[in-house]
């Protein structure tokens, strides 16, 4: 037999290496101006010809490298930013996986001149294609030129696959924006076709940006400053009423490297909500400041994704840095600080009219009668279950009270649901869904209408539910009490709702005045139109769904114009993870992702009725205890074990 398996030449693995680092000319231009932040330039000028396709090129005045270094930063994984794994939780540089030019070098005509501080001479490098063709000595000035000429000239389809140089020189200006706005006490230069685009002097902060969007943005700021220990931020957001159609001037940085975050983008947008015109979206340019071991740059090829250790809190206190700020200039009216208007179309239910339920009674069902080899085996969400979504809607009626029962046996059913399902899938909660046993609690027969957490006899204006730190809803029971966690209950909520449009009713939707468009990546696209017809039945009207472009004129009932975008880039993370094997799969997918999105988040003030409604919605879902992302959703105490501990 023959050994086949060998090494791949190093030409040859950079240049696969490449196809991911280097997607358009814009990655380069990304990547020479971060070495050159990273090299402690004060200065950088990039000059690009044709969007790059045909030239581009990043001088800095920044440290510069040794012959040997000029050499050795061309070989793949060569980097002076980290030795060790270690140094991954400690980032302070923007590049650090040493694979840019040796990607680069693959799949160009790349020119290096480098000198250091105090060198008489300095190095003049050619490389095409990974080969180097010259080196020689050079007299330079301090400070570090790259240029890249002929991008993928050794691979035709990929520059073919180029846009036009109108839709490529965005992408490069995108890029270069991100930095220049990271760094302000940087001056940049951008030069396209022999035309200065930029000239940013160093400066501060606001001025910076509006160096960049034009001297009008000036009064268009305001500023934002929160420290915690957690977080610093600092930035602006753009007035309410400036904002814009399209959604160009938003910007997050984290330990000033650009970064996208459906999540926090939601928290903005929730911090601003009401203050809105419908289809508007705010300007932002937030600089998050974390310690470097908080956070997780490593996830993401292109860096431009980070994970925090911490991200409900991060959502809290930018939301909430956003809010005060919004008040204090007085771009808020006080009202809107009253009235969390978060809270406005909370849950579809809400807004249907009541229907008298109707529920099949079993006057024989005994609920503590195990029924152990009955049980469900395997959860299925499909499985349609009266009680539950009846009771569902029932707790929608107008009058905004709970949920009531008007036997027995359906109080009962509900009960043996809950433990059943319980029992079947989740065997660690099971305790908790016991302690709360419906079943368990004492009715009077004569008792024709119970509501469910004031208890039978209980006197209901003294038993009504609160909210604890934003976060959980309290609300007594015969028992004791029961604490939820109000975003996982919502998570549930919405999840069976969703799960529900897409496998039994399709949901309405609610038309726009104008259609929304969306741009997208062709993968991107890709993975929206494998979803196509599942959004459809949640409500989603798409007009079409090509190249490029998303043009969207209906939503689900429940989603803001300026929501659809973040559940959509939400829907798009989840599905670029991994394929869903089956339509199941990512049905289900589907549906925890609009329900994570969607779903009210800690810090959002519910008011009475919200909570009832919440509490009264998540037991009647089929599996109420656990979010669909299996995190329980609810604890309970008794007044035995509250007793107790006053005993010791
Ligand atoms: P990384 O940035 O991840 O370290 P690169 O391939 O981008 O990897 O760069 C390799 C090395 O080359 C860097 O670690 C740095 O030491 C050196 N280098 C690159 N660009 C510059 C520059 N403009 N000035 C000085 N050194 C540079
Ligand atoms: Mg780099």
């Amino acid at each position: 037999m023959s050994n086949v398996i060998r090494l791949l030449p190093d030409h040859v693995a950079n240049q696969i290496a490449a196809g991911e680092v280097v997607q358009r000319p814009a990655s380069v231009v990304k990547e020479l101006i971060e070495n050159a932040v990273d090299a402690g330039a004060t200065e950088i000028k990039l000059i690009v010809k044709e969007a790059g396709k045909t030239l581009i090129q990043v001088i800095d005045n920044g440290k510069g490298m040794s012959e040997i270094d000029s050499r050795m930063a061309f070989e793949r994984h060569a980097t002076s930013k980290i030795t060790m794994a270690e140094d991954l939780f400690a980032l302070r540089t923007k590049g650090f996986r040493g694979e840019a030019l040796a990607s680069i070098a693959a799949i160009a005509h790349v020119e290096l001149k480098t000198c250091e501080e105090g060198a008489d001479l300095g190095t003049h490098l050619v490389i095409d294609g990974s080969k180097l063709v010259s080196q020689e000595e050079a007299v330079l000035t301090k400070g570090t030129s790259f240029s890249v000429k002929n991008l993928f000239f050794n691979i035709p389809a990929r520059r073919n696959f180029l846009k036009s140089d109108t839709v490529e020189f965005r992408h490069v200006v995108d890029e270069f924006e991100r930095v220049a706005l990271a760094h302000p006490g940087i001056h940049f230069i951008l030069i396209h076709n022999g035309s200065e685009m930029f000239n940013l002097p160093e400066s501060n902060l606001r001025q910076r940006i509006v160096n960049v969007f034009g001297p009008k943005t000036n009064e268009k700021l305001v500023p934002i400053q929160e420290t915690t220990e957690i977080v610093s931020v600092e930035g602006f957001v753009g007035k309410p009423e400036f904002a814009k159609k399209s959604r160009g001037e938003q910007f997050f940085f984290v330990n000033d490297r650009f970064i996208k975050s459906a999540y926090l983008h939601h928290a903005v947008l929730n911090a601003f909500e009401g203050l809105l015109k419908e289809g508007t979206h705010p300007s932002y340019f937030l600089y998050l400041t974390l310690p470097a071991d908080a956070i997780d740059i490593n996830i993401h090829p292109t860096k431009t994704e980070v994970k925090f250790d911490d991200e409900q809190a991060l959502y809290a206190i930018l939301r909430a840095a956003i809010k005060h700020s919004l008040g204090q200039f007085n771009v808020a009216p006080v009202l809107d600080f009253q009235r969390d208007a978060t809270m406005d179309t909370p849950y579809e239910f809400l807004d249907k009219k009541a229907a008298t339920p109707t529920i099949e009674i079993d006057m024989n069902f005994n609920p503590f009668k195990e029924e152990a080899t009955s049980r469900k085996q395997d959860y299925n969400p499909f499985e349609h279950n009266q009680t539950s979504y009846v009771s569902g809607s029932r707790s929608s009626s107008d009058s905004g009270r709970g949920m009531t029962f008007s036997s027995k046996a359906s109080f009962e059913k509900l009960g043996r649901d809950q433990i059943e399902s319980t029992t079947s899938m989740y065997e660690d909660l099971r305790e908790s869904a016991k302690e709360l046993d419906f079943s368990k609690i004492e009715l009077e027969e004569d008792v024709k209408e119970i509501s469910l957490f004031d208890g039978a006899s209980e006197d209901l204006s003294t038993s009504k539910s609160f909210q604890l730190q934003r976060k959980y809803i309290v609300s007594p029971i015969k028992t004791g009490m029961v604490v939820i966690d109000q975003g996982r209950a919502h998570q549930r909520i919405l999840y069976e709702k969703f799960l529900e449009n897409i496998t039994i009713k399709q949901a309405p939707s609610q038309q726009l005045l104008f259609p929304l468009t969306l741009y997208y990546s062709a993968y991107e696209i890709q993975l929206l139109k494998d979803s196509e017809s599942a959004l459809k039945l949640t409500g989603f009207v798409f007009d079409s769904i090509e190249k490029e472009q998303l043009v969207i004129s209906g939503l689900p009932v429940h989603v803001a114009e300026s929501e659809a975008s973040i559940v959509l880039d939400e829907l798009i993370q989840e599905l670029q993870g991994s394929p869903s094997e089956d339509g199941f799969s990512l049905n289900d997918r589907i549906a925890k992702s609009l329900a994570h999105s969607l779903s009210v988040k800690t810090g959002t003030v519910l008011n009475e009725e919200e909570q009832e409604s919440m509490v009264n919605a998540l037991f009647a879902c089929k599996d109420p205890s656990i979010s669909p992302f299996l995190k329980p959703t609810f604890i309970t105490m008794k007044v035995d074990d509250i007793e107790k501990r006053f005993t010791l």
